[in-house]
């Protein structure tokens, strides 16, 4: 059976590095004996030892590996690259598929969007949001907890670096600022700082925007009469002000 997480969900749960190496165990087809299982996939990956895998078929960052990391419980890039062959079943990986981007970045197109594009990111961007919630688990549950915070910001980045530099892109990441500002006084659990870091990113874009198009600035207003919980509005305030 084919496994329900895709490339886009295995990134999400890993961090470049560990991917990058995964992505080498499978181009190198260190990946032998590859079987499916009831609930999953096993393999043995051939890395300094033989090491003996197995992934879950619904949730790609669970399962045990016996290298070091894979025994303390971390998805190790044995783990990684199994994932991956349980989802291309050997064949080639694309430049997309081996491509994994850190962190959001400002688009390379300055253009507005059409009313059809805008509802289109919006509509991703609900999808994304949906993995930033409250925290609601006891300790055991963290680490899930984190995988899902993790994957949202991802997600969340892949769809920003996507806009162009326009006002209406502008105001969907002005919204996004707000709603995760709302979710972090609600209950999510963001000590890990993820969800924070992430928010610091998309502020820094916005001031891109602001060099790269004016016209964004007037986006921002919307700042000055909004209750925000945290100080990440501050420099968007100002530029607001300097006007
Ligand atoms: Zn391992």
């Amino acid at each position: 059976m084919k496994p329900s997480f895709n490339l886009e969900d295995i990134k999400a749960t890993t961090d470049p590095p560990t991917y990058q190496k995964a992505v080498d165990l499978y181009n190198k087809k260190k990946i032998i004996q590859f079987k499916e299982e009831l609930n999953g996939y096993s393999a043995v990956v051939k890395g300094s030892e033989l090491y003996d895998v197995y992934v879950d078929m619904c949730q790609c960052n669970k399962g045990g590996c016996n290298c070091y990391l894979g025994q303390h419980d971390i998805f190790c890039k044995h783990m990684v690259a199994v994932a991956i062959y349980a989802v291309m079943n050997g064949q080639k990986l694309t430049t997309q598929d081996e491509n994994i981007t850190q962190g959001p970045v400002c688009g390379e197109l300055t253009k507005d969007l059409t009313k059809e594009e805008v509802g289109a990111f919006k509509k991703e961007i609900s999808c994304a949001m949906k993995f930033i919630k409250p925290y609601t688990g006891g300790s055991r549950k963290w680490f899930i907890y984190q995988d899902s915070l993790c994957k949202g910001c991802y997600f969340l980045s892949n769809i920003v670096s996507q806009l162009p530099v326009s006002t209406q892109s502008s105001e969907i990441l002005i919204n996004i600022l707000l709603r995760l500002d709302k979710k972090l006084s609600n209950g999510v659990d963001d000590s890990d700082g993820t969800v924070g870091s992430f928010m610091q990113e998309i502020v820094a874009i916005l001031q891109e925007y602001a060099k790269i198009n004016p016209k964004c600035i007037s986006t921002f207003r919307k700042l000055c009469d909004k209750e925000i919980s945290f100080d990440w509005s501050d420099p968007l305030i100002e530029i607001v002000d300097e006007q």
